[in-house]
Parts: C-alpha cells; structure tokens; sequence
C-alpha cells in the first residue's frame, strides 16, 4: 500500500518523496511506503482545516455523529485485510493488530453515542437569572500519533474532538503509517472536504510545523515524554489547549493477601509482553510481597518460557519482534547494562521455528532479578519484553517504592480483598490503578485516561476527552444580581 497525503479531500500521491515501510519481522521486506510530507503540506493541511471549520462546526454533534457512523461501519469491512498489514507494519500477532484495528469503529460508535449529550442544552436558571454552558468547538486542531498502537491511539484523539466539531490535521508515525491511513481515507470520504486532512512525515518538521501552526487551536499529543515536552514549549507560543497521553512506567504491586493462582500469572504474562512490552501502560516494574516472592517468580518464569517469538502473521506466535532498529537496541543495550551490574536475568521463551531470527528485531522475553529501586531498569521505561520483579515486607514500603519516579500514568494492585486492594490503590501516584489486571484493553474508551506527573496533561477517553477538545462557554443573563446589587449600591 502507498499511503498519501490527504489535504482538503484529496490524495497527493506524486507531491512528496516516497518512503518505505519496513516489516520488523523480516527488516528487509518492504510492507509499503507513505508520501513524506514537509512543512508546506502541513500549512496546507491547517489552511484546508480552517476553511472547513465554519461549517463542520455549525450542524449539530447528531449530524456529525451519523456521518462518523457511517464511516464506521465502513471502515469495520475492511478490518480484516488492515489487520494483516498491521502486523507486517508493526511486528504484533494478529490477534493484538485486530484489537487496535477494531478500534477504529468502535470509538468512533463510542463518541458518536454522546452527540445527544452534547447537544442538549446546559441550561440554570434561578433568582438571579439564566446561564447557558455550551461545548464549543476550538478550531483547527492537530493530532499526533505514535507508532505503538497507532490504529487504535488514533481514534481516541480523532473521534471526541471531531464530534465536539473541530477540523483536524492528524500526523500518522512514521514507522506504522499504513493501516492508520487507510482507515482515515474512509473517514475522510464520509466527511466534508478538509474536516480531516493527513501528513505523514517527519516528527521535527511536520508534527513541530503543526505545533507552531498560529491558526492551529489545540494538539492531541500521544508519545514520548521527551516530546511532549518539545511540544509545550513550541505550542506556548500561541497558547494552545494542549492534551497530552506520555510514557509510563507502571508497577504491579502483589499484595500479602493475593493468591499466587495460574490466572493471576497468565494476567501478568499478557500485562508485561502484551506487544512485547511496546504498550505505555504493560507492566513496566513488579512488588511482590516476601511472603509470596519465591513461588510468584519462579511460576512466573516458567509461564513467560511459554511464549513463542516470531512473525506475528504466524498462529503459533504469542510475541512479535521489536518494532524498529532503535528499540531494538535500546532494549539490548539496556538489558547487557543490567547484566553488567549484577542482576540475574533469565532469557526464556523459545524462536518460533518457522521464522528466520536473524532477519527481524526479535529479541527473548527476560524476568529480571537481584536489582533494586535505583537500578536503571526499574527507573526507565523500558518498553522491551524485560521486566524486574522485586520483594517488599510491608505495604507502605510497596507504595513508596511505586510512587518514587516522575512517572505517573498506570499501576495495579493485585489482593484477594478487592475492598483492601481499592484503598492501596488510593496511595497510588498514577491516573489509573487496575485492580486484579492490568493489561492492554483495561481501559477502554468509556474510561477516562491520562497521567499524573510527567506522564501527560488533561485526560483522554469518556466523556473527559470531549470536555477537552472543546471550549467551555458559559452565556449569561442575570438581572436578578443587577437589580439585587444596584440596590445595594449607594445612590
Ligand atoms: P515519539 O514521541 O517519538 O513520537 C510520537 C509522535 O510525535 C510521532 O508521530 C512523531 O513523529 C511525532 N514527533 C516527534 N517529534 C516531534 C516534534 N518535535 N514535534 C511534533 N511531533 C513530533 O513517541 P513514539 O516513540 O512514537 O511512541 C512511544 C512513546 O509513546 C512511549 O514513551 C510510550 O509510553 C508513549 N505512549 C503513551 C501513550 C499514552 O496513552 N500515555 C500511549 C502510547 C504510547
């Protein structure tokens, strides 16, 4: 597939260089390649987004929904093909690429489904008057994804900003264009010209050309810290309502009172290597009380040599390889510095036979021991199919150890006592604490998400992500209060 630029409803095929997409599982088969866009697309994109701003904004969120449900059911046709190029774009198996494929319908059906609350009037009256509460919508907007689950990611931004009735300009990543794209080609052929316009290109001159953009209103950021703290900085500039879903390094602390069951080790096998560990909320660090240590690390490894590694297109494949050459070293350079400083790090897991290891980004899953809180595994975002598992004694020592980082996006604490393990969970410096799970899926797009400290600003998904692609306007007529403070007033 060669994905284009989409601007004002047309697909710029020959405007921009060509660039491929390589498949992680095999890096030197080309899956397709995306036009490039530069900064003069990206004005384009912003200026075809400004002129269908005025009447996208004006139907009501119940015409903006059926036209988004329309795309949805089209868009849920082609799933089963996007699914395969998922995979070969990203490296995960099928079954994890048809997840983040469905979401594309599945939250625009999500957010099609409060227009009726948007466009019921917020209205209080009293003695003093009448104040009317308006959604409105902020402009041109930018959306910015990363390659993780790009799919998926997507549509979490997209679809409660274009109800509320921005436009958008929505930069895909670079390393995982394709299956995005396509769907937003549908999308886009069930809207007006320019609602929606598409530049895949280079994060430093697309996305940073978005961001100082004066007429862009607001950014829908998902990505790195690192980034996101480029884009504050840019977007300061012209004070732009700014949303942003970073990193995460999450713990899993396993509680005295939480029974060492084979469900609770399968839920921490797909909570850590769910896309061999490239998710923002897995399970980055693991506490597990003394008491249970031994036994939870032991059954835990043996499960994790469960997992079979390979072309995610194969069935008997549990874990896909690395998504790109960076990560792949990354992860090897910072599990060989593990290594170096002392820990205990076991490789298990087994190559699928059927797939040829040296032509992918594969690497073995690990369970790390013998590190502590300051190790540089248990600080970083490892986000590599590597995890720590550390002991504690008591439970505030647990909560001290979880809160200690800059991070703050997800965690979850694991006890039979569900009522004991909500009020750990309080303790908890994170915008989500699961209960008994913590994995991909958890959070769904009725579920509000986002990051405490450095992990984000503002929340996304539910009812919150409307309330944040929009502006809050209040309208108010209040003789009651004239009349009651002029006669107060000395004549
Ligand atoms: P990234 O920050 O490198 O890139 C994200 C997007 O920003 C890409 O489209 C990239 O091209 C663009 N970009 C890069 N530099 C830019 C700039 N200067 N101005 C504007 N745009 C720019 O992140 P990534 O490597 O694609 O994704 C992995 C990271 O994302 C991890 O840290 C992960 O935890 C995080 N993430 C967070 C969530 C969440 O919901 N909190 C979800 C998924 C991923």
């Amino acid at each position: 597939m060669d994905a284009p630029i989409l601007i004002d409803g047309e697909r710029k095929l020959a405007d921009g260089q060509l660039r491929q997409v390589m498949n992680p599982a095999r890096h030197d088969e080309v899956v397709g390649r995306y036009v490039a866009a530069d900064a003069q697309h990206a004005r384009a994109a912003v200026a075809a987004a400004a002129a269908a701003y005025p009447a996208w904004s004006t139907l009501s969120a119940g015409q903006r929904a059926e036209l988004m449900l329309a795309a949805a059911a089209e868009i849920e046709e082609g799933n089963s093909a996007r699914t395969e190029l998922l995979t070969r774009e990203h490296g995960k198996p099928r079954a994890e690429a048809a997840h983040d494929v469905a979401g594309a319908p599945k939250v625009l059906r999500y957010y099609a489904g409060l227009a009726a609350r948007l466009d019921t009037p917020d209205v209080s009256e009293d003695e003093l008057g009448r104040i009317v509460r308006r959604h409105q919508p902020m402009g041109p907007m930018a959306v910015i994804v990363p390659w993780n689950a790009p799919v998926y990611l997507a549509y979490l931004m997209i679809a409660p900003a274009l109800l509320v009735g921005n436009t958008l300009v929505v930069k895909p990543p670079s390393y995982t264009p394709l299956a995005l794209t396509d769907t937003l080609q549908v999308l886009d052929k069930h809207l007006p010209e320019g609602v929606i316009n598409v530049v895949p290109g280079s994060g430093a001159e697309v996305g940073s050309a978005l961001a100082r953009h004066p007429d862009v209103r607001g950014i829908r950021f998902t990505g790195s810290i690192e980034t996101g703290r480029e884009l504050m900085r840019v977007a300061a500039d012209t004070v732009k309502n700014i949303g942003l879903e970073l990193g995460g390094n999450d713990p899993a602390l396993v509680l005295e009172g939480a029974t060492i069951s084979d469900h609770l080790i399968s839920e921490f096998v797909r909570g850590v290597y769910a896309g061999t560990g490239q998710i923002c909320y897995n399970i980055k660090r693991i506490y597990v009380h003394s008491s249970h240590y031994h036994d939870f690390v032991e059954r835990f490894t043996d499960a994790v040599a469960e997992l079979t590694v390979g072309d995610g297109l194969e069935p008997e494949v549990t874990m896909g390889p690395l998504n790109n050459r960076a990560q792949f070293s990354f992860v090897n350079r910072l599990v060989d510095r593990t290594r170096s400083s002392g820990a205990e790090i076991r490789t298990v897991g087994s190559p699928h036979t059927g797939t040829d290891w040296g032509r992918g980004w594969f690497v073995l899953p690990s369970v790390v021991t013998g590190v502590s809180q300051g190790d540089e595994l248990v600080q970083c975002e490892q986000f590599g199919p590597v995890v720590p598992v550390m002991a504690f004694d008591d439970e505030a020592e647990a909560i001290e150890l979880a809160n200690q980082t800059e991070f703050g996006l997800a965690a979850s604490v694991w006890d039979d006592d569900v009522g004991h393990a909500f009020e750990v969970a309080e303790s908890i410096e994170a915008g989500t604490v699961f209960v008994n799970v913590h994995r991909v899926g958890a959070s769904d797009a009725a579920m509000e998400f986002g990051g405490f400290k450095q992990s984000g600003l503002g929340r996304g998904h539910g009812w919150a992500a409307v309330e944040e692609c929009s502006e809050l306007q209040v309208i108010a007529h209040r003789p009651g209060w004239v009349e009651a403070t002029s006669r107060s007033q000395p004549s």
